[in-house]
């Protein structure tokens, strides 16, 4: 089973994913991979973190 301990490293407010602490805002992966879904990103909403996964 997954433990859901947070990792104050990586903070994070997306509750719907199955890695997120939800008593925090702190993602419980040890390492997160980020992305995005532009060639070219300039602005903050182009980045993605690609290691999410709905719950
Ligand atoms: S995997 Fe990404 S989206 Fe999910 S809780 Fe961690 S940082 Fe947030």
């Amino acid at each position: 089973m997954f433990e859901q301990k947070p990792n104050k490293s990586i903070g994070c407010t997306v509750k719907n994913c199955m890695y997120h602490c939800q008593t925090e805002n702190h993602c419980s992966l040890e390492k997160i991979h980020v992305g995005s879904c532009e060639p070219h990103p300039h602005k903050e909403s182009c980045t993605d973190c690609r290691s999410f996964e709905a719950r």
